[in-house]
């Protein structure tokens, strides 16, 4: 049987991270549902987080992020990303990190949403490309097991710690039990349980809801990040990096909206400020063809093909737009989870034995809105700190027995979907919830939306069952893989939709034009959502405030 010290799921920058981590006398497996340098981090575009320069203080940075997470991040947890960042980076640069330079040969920073001193560190505009393979050069060279395209379809649950997972082998078919003495989860995030999103086809949330499944409870995901420049009808995303060099937004009538919705940080504005601006101009019929306009032209062409090559090629190759000679047409799109498994500041999990860590995992460092350049950094930051802390865990432990119970359920989970013949088609349902989701679950949520939307989803779920594959072979079949995630999927809608419909306030990404303001008295809270046996059921725990008493939040 298949075992490691410490098994990470996910080979994304916080798998990655995490892997190099582990200590060389550890044996340490790192399992990818597709080849490492394809998970989603690969595409991150504008730049990472850190106050390096003399002039900035990580307390600042700390402060921008507690203000951009309106006061539902923790703040011990914030306090660790923010005062580790400026080393991490410099272990990044150390181990090879090609960050753009300023005219003095410093690493080259830009100004980024909600933030108040340009601090985003970034590599032209392919900063995620960059970091992906240093990190993959990082994996290869510590002599790291990569199972690559092998699916984790279950956590194994034995003696009420997590011991293990089951993963199907994409090449062969075939489901194997791997043993760990500590589980890594860096999975991902859940964009694609939306219709449209920035996020590639592979950020399904599957771990998250293997987490869920085994009893972990989920965190805050009513929280689903829009991100302002997304372009015309194709979901593809135009970094924030466009007005961190001086992008303007414009409606219509040719006004730069965002002087009425903040009037200091204008289009530098936090993600959900400047989403909920755009959408109202647009509700408000000041949109152009569902978009507003994003002008670059004012910065020249010499600016825009040294700092914005691949926006450059995505707006001509995706919008026939030069954004040279014209404004790219751009919508909020769906972009990032903020919610997801929680952790403590030691990215432990409640189930003994997981950790987690990146997009998938919910520390909370980006409470109810993350800022850009924040999630790489907690990637860097808190992937390190997971292989820190589960090695710990694992030294000197020994591998628990598995009783081979959650192989023969997964057997039978895959043998059931095999079984049906003529059933109903994974895309169709697939199309429904994302749908659902992004009608009834999107910028502004009103308690009669969202109730509407909630028994839209109870149908939807109701039809899964009867889920037919036309691929019966052993072989790659992807068919499968969408089946297993279909099944993730539905679990996740329904955490993010309940959720949301029972959370009475507005905070963040979260937004209800019923109950329009923030409400610390009642709603400073965490959400927990568990999986029982009778149907979901929601628990909150308080927010940690260490430092930064709650205030209003403006820009
Ligand atoms: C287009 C885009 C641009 C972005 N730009 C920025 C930016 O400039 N700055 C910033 O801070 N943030 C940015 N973000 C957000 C940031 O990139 C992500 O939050 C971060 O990279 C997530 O990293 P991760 O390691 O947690 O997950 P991912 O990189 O998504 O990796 C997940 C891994 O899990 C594996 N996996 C998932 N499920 C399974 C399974 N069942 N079995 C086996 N393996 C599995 C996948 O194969 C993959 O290896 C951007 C996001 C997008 C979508």
């Amino acid at each position: 049987m298949l075992s490691h010290d410490v098994l990470i799921i996910g080979a994304g920058l916080a798998g990655m991270r995490a892997a190099v981590a582990v200590p060389s006398h550890l044996n340490v497996g790192v399992i990818s549902k597709v080849h490492p340098v394809r998970s989603h981090s690969v595409a991150a575009e504008g730049g990472i987080n850190a106050a390096i320069n003399d002039a900035d203080t990580w307390e600042s940075h700390m402060y921008d992020t507690v203000k951009g997470s309106d006061w539902l991040g923790d703040q011990d947890a914030i306090e660790i990303l923010c005062k580790s960042a400026p080393e991490d980076i410099m272990t990044l640069e150390r181990m090879g990190a090609l960050f753009s330079r300023d005219p003095e040969g410093r690493i080259a920073q830009r100004n980024f949403g909600g933030l108040g001193f340009p601090r985003t560190c970034y590599v032209s505009d392919r900063t995620g490309h960059a970091l992906v393979h240093l990190l993959y050069e990082q994996l290869v060279k510590c002599e790291a097991k990569v199972y690559e395209e092998w699916y984790v379809t279950s956590l194994i649950v034995e003696e009420g710690q997590c011991c293990g997972v089951i993963a199907l082998n994409l090449f062969t078919g075939e489901l194997t039990t791997i043993r760990a003495k500590a589980v890594i989860m860096a999975t991902g995030g859940y964009g694609r349980v939306y219709l449209t999103s920035t996020n590639g086809l592979i950020n399904t949330g599957d771990g998250m809801a293997m987490a869920y499944r085994a009893g972990v409870p989920l965190q805050d995901m009513e929280f689903v990040q829009f991100h302002p420049t997304t372009l015309k009808s194709t979901g593809i995303l135009i970094t924030e990096g466009a007005r961190g060099e001086g992008g303007y937004l414009f409606n219509s009538r040719g006004e730069r909206f965002m002087r009425v919705y903040a009037p200091n940080a204008l289009e530098l504005a936090s993600r959900d400020v400047v989403s909920r601006a755009e959408y109202q101009e647009i509700l408000e019929g000041r949109g152009v063809d569902g978009c507003v306009m994003l002008d670059l032209r004012h910065l020249g062409k010499e600016k825009i093909m040294e700092k914005l090559p691949q926006i450059w090629e995505l707006s001509i190759t995706y919008a026939g737009v030069d954004p040279i000679e014209a404004p790219i047409p751009v919508t909020p799109g769906v972009h990032y989870s903020m919610g997801g498994i929680p952790t403590n500041v030691n990215c432990e999990t409640p189930l003994p034995g997981l950790y987690a860590a990146g997009e998938c995992a919910c520390a909370s460092v980006h409470g109810a809105n993350r800022l850009g350049g924040n999630a790489l950094m907690e990637t860097i930051v808190y992937g390190r700190r997971a292989g820190e802390f589960a090695s710990e865990y694992a030294d000197g432990k020994t591998l628990v027995q598995v009783s081979g119970r959650t192989l023969i359920h997964e057997k039978a989970r895959i043998a059931t979907l095999m079984s049906v013949k003529n059933g109903e088609k994974i895309g169709v349902l697939r199309e429904a919830i994302g749908t659902t989701m992004a009608e009834h679950f999107g910028i502004l949520r009103t308690q009669e939306r969202m109730d509407a939307g909630i028994e839209k989803l109870k149908k939807i779920r109701a039809r899964i069952p009867n889920i037919g594959l036309q691929d019966h072979g052993k072989v790659f079949n992807l068919e499968l893989v969408d089946a297993l995630q279909l099944q993730s999927i539905i679990d996740l809608a329904e955490t993010m939709a309940i959720g949301a419909a029972v959370r009475k306030e507005s905070r963040g990404a979260h937004s209800r034009p019923d109950f329009p303001d923030r409400n610390d008295k009642d709603w400073m809270k965490h959400t927990l959502a568990y999986q029982t046996a009778s149907g979901l059921r929601l628990e909150y725990k308080d927010v940690t405030i260490t430092k930064i008493p709650p205030a209003e939040r403006k820009y």
